[in-house]
C-alpha cells in the first residue's frame, strides 16, 4: 500500500491531510514535523476509511475536519473502522482515529465534496499553487474503487465533479500512489477504465497488474454485469 500524507504549510503552521497510515510511519511524520519547526493548527481527512481518519498524539489537539457525511460516518461506522486498523495501533492511537468534525479549514483551500470512492469523499483544491489533493481518487497505481457503497454512477459524477480541476491543476497528490502532474490523464484513464468494463466487460487497464488490483478488477465486472 503505497500511501501519502499531505502538509499544507503557510509560515510554520500546517493543516495537515490524511495522516498515514501505520504507526511508526504516524511517529515519524510527528517527528519530521517537529525538526522541521512545522506546527499543526488543523487537520482535514478526506473520507471515512480507517487510513484517512487517523492522527498522532503529537500532532496535538487541534480541530479535525471533514465533510458532513464523512464525520457521520466516522461516527456510526466506528466500530468497523477500529477493527480495520489491527494489532500494530496502541490504544492512543485507535482513542485518535476518527475524531472529525463537519467543518472547513481556515486555509485557502476549497473543498470538492461527492460520493465517488466513499460517501462525502472531499478532494482539496489549493488555487494558488494549483494543487489537487485528490483523496482516494485519481491514483496511478490503484483503479478505480466505487466499493463502498456499491456505487459507479456515484463514481462517474465525482469524475465529473473532479475534472475542471484537473485540467487546471499542476500537481495531483493521491491518497494511494505517486504524486503527479498528469490530473487529467488520470482521471480520462478512470473514466475509460469504467466505461470499457460496462460496454465489453473486459479493461486492459496496466494498474490491473498492481498488487490488489485484479480482485477489485473482477468484482466491478460482476458489479456492472449486474447492471442494465
Ligand atoms: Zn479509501
Amino acid at each position: 500500500m503505497q500511501t501519502n500524507t499531505t502538509v499544507i504549510v503557510d509560515s510554520g503552521r500546517a493543516l495537515l491531510v490524511d495522516p498515514a497510515w501505520m504507526p511508526d510511519e504516524l511517529a515519524a511524520l510527528a517527528r519530521e514535523l517537529r525538526e522541521r519547526g512545522i506546527t499543526v493548527v488543523e487537520g482535514f481527512a478526506t473520507h471515512a476509511h480507517h487510513d484517512h481518519v487517523l492522527w498522532h498524539p503529537e500532532f496535538g489537539d487541534v480541530p479535525r475536519w471533514a465533510s458532513a457525511r464523512t464525520a457521520e460516518l466516522a461516527r456510526t461506522e466506528r466500530a468497523d473502522l477500529v477493527a480495520a486498523l489491527g494489532p500494530a495501533f496502541s490504544d492512543d492511537l485507535v482513542h485518535l482515529m476518527g475524531r472529525v468534525d463537519a467543518g472547513i479549514p481556515a486555509f485557502d483551500v476549497e473543498l470538492i465534496v461527492h460520493d465517488g470512492h466513499a460517501p462525502g469523499h472531499t478532494a482539496l483544491w489549493l488555487p494558488e499553487p494549483r494543487v489537487l489533493v485528490a483523496g482516494d481518487m485519481l491514483s496511478d497505481v490503484e483503479l478505480p474503487l466505487p466499493f463502498w457503497p456499491d456505487d459507479v454512477p456515484a463514481y462517474e459524477r465525482a469524475l465529473d465533479a473532479l475534472e475542471p480541476y484537473a485540467d487546471a491543476a499542476r500537481l495531483v497528490i493521491p491518497g494511494h500512489g505517486n504524486v503527479g502532474t498528469d490530473a487529467r490523464a488520470r482521471l480520462d484513464a478512470d473514466r475509460r477504465y469504467l466505461t470499457d468494463v460496462r460496454r465489453t466487460g473486459r479493461s486492459n487497464d496496466p494498474r490491473r497488474a498492481n498488487e490488489g488490483m485484479d480482485a477489485e478488477y473482477a468484482h466491478l465486472q460482476e458489479l456492472l454485469g449486474r447492471q442494465p
